[in-house]
């Protein structure tokens, strides 16, 4: 079967958070099982596009509007990534340094699509499935079926996978002309409440909808940003397929980032080296628990709650556990977390900004990890967290509550709560310590959450099977 993958991101390549993770790693691991994988990205201007060679194997332009534009497809020389990879470049919209944030992202989106859909019209033969993620690719379904000088590629199956429902792409009515001519009987598929939305319009014209994991899919229902009638309407045709790890990337034994590479086999002391390495950088206490957050600080990972959870931990639960935090985001929450400093020396640390290194490193080193998420869709760190024997803190949503059970069931290994808030990650970090103080159990759970198998190879297969259904 061959595949195409269309995104904004993909790692190693480009990276602004999970949707990279999966979208490196996914297309690998298909192209393992026998198929032929190919992965579509803008091209921005990262390390991986200067550290690389590359080819050119097309040239078109179009016309996003009004506008002339002309694209250059280049394709990754080596085939380094174990599946073919390939960028678009447009001149001026697409080469920027960030993936995201700028004030023409729908312009550069939209056109990014349209060159998307043009090359693939140029291609001599047929993909068996064009696999869309997330609102960045969401209008190319539509174009597909209903762009008149598209609609050749009607037949191709498309399977759109949300990452996150959050973010839809809104446009006004008044860029619907960015579109190539479309037939305007098919407005409505373009609209959600009064505005084209890229993401609900996904939804409605690709064959098959997934989430990153089953309860993200039931959760969708209830709350997802204004879409909860649509996937209501159209759960016949979703399913939640949770995301695995990459597993040759995650592994103690090779990790390059890390101080010690350790196995489940040597985890206690594995884990003091990596610990005692990253207590010395940070100045924190070696002999006292290691807390660690690492993510996007915004309100979707309810991050703005650290700061009050940790001064409540100091107050309440014991005036010496170490927190690091490592992240960015809201600049009110990034700020807090960096006045912090000065109030707790030797026990609190926090890094502003983005450290794959760093994120590894504290993965390795810590004793717990937090993510105290109001929305979850997969979430990829307590995966990560539980593969390097740190033990996970969930909040009961989406992906967490998927991939983490309480230590309170039979075969428990993680601490969960229900609610997003301050007296909850309180609370979990108190049952944490507890567990923290029995030392037999900690290390049997450690050893246990390093064996657990999160890899791709059972979601990979599943997402085969998904497109068998609609080939
Ligand atoms: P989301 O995609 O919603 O941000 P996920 O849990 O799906 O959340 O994926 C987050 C990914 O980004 C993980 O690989 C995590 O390690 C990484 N990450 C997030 N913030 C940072 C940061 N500040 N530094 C390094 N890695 C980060």
């Amino acid at each position: 079967m061959e595949i195409l993958h269309v995104s904004a991101e993909s790692y190693p390549y480009a990276k602004a958070g999970g949707l990279a993770d999966v979208v490196g790693a996914l297309p690998k691991y298909q192209q393992q099982l026998g198929h032929v994988v190919k992965v579509v990205v803008p091209m921005h201007r990262t390390k991986f596009l200067y550290d690389n060679e590359w080819d050119t194997v097309h040239k078109g332009a179009i016309m996003l509007a009004s506008t002339f534009l002309e694209y250059t497809i280049i394709k990754e020389k080596t085939n380094k990534l174990g599946f073919d990879f390939y960028c678009v470049d447009i001149f001026g919209l697409l080469d920027r340094q960030k993936v995201y944030g700028y004030d023409d992202d729908t312009e550069r989106f939209v056109a990014f699509q349209i060159a998307v859909v043009d090359w693939l019209s140029n291609w001599q033969h047929r993909p068996d499935v064009v696999h869309v993620h997330d609102y960045h690719a969401g209008l190319i379904p539509f174009m597909m079926r209903h762009c008149y000088v598209y609609n050749h590629l009607a037949g191709i199956p498309a399977v759109l996978t949300i990452h996150n429902a959050q973010y839809q792409g809104w446009m006004g009515w008044d860029k619907a002309n960015y579109l190539p001519n479309w037939d305007s009987w098919h407005r409505g598929l373009l609209e959600w409440d009064n505005t084209i939305n890229p993401l609900a319009c996904a939804v409605k014209c690709a064959d098959k909808v997934t989430t990153v994991s089953p309860s993200y899919m039931e959760e969708l229902r209830y709350s997802a940003n204004g879409l909860e009638k649509l996937f209501e309407y159209e759960k016949g045709k979703c399913t939640g397929i949770l995301n695995g790890i990459d597993t040759l990337v995650w592994n103690t034994q090779t990790d390059t980032y890390i101080l010690d590479n350790f196995s489940a086999k040597d985890v206690v002391a594995g884990k003091k080296l990596n610990k005692k390495k990253l207590c010395d950088d940070f100045d924190l206490d070696i002999d006292k628990p290691l807390f660690i957050y690492i993510g996007r600080l915004v309100g979707e990972k309810a991050a703005e709650l650290l700061p009050q959870a940790i001064i409540d931990c100091y107050e309440k639960v014991d005036s010496k556990i170490n927190f690091l935090i490592l992240g960015s985001g809201d600049p009110s929450v990034e700020r807090q977390l960096e006045r912090m400093r000065s109030h707790f020396m030797g026990y609190y640390n926090s890094q502003i900004g983005y450290n794959e290194k760093l994120a590894h490193q504290m993965y390795a080193g810590a004793d717990f990890l937090l993510m105290p998420s109001r929305v979850e869709p997969c979430g990829l760190n307590q995966m990560y967290a539980l593969r390097y024997g740190t033990i996970p803190i969930v909040r009961n949503t989406g992906g967490l509550k998927d991939t983490v059970k309480d230590i309170g069931e039979p075969n428990g290994y993680g601490i969960n709560f229900n609610e997003p808030t301050v007296n909850d990650i309180v609370y979990s970090v108190t049952r944490a310590l507890e567990l923290y103080n029995a030392p037999k159990k900690m290390q049997a759970i450690q050893k246990q959450i390093m064996a657990i198998d999160n890899s791709w190879d059972k979601s990979a297969e599943s997402y085969i099977q998904l497109y068998n259904e609609v080939h």
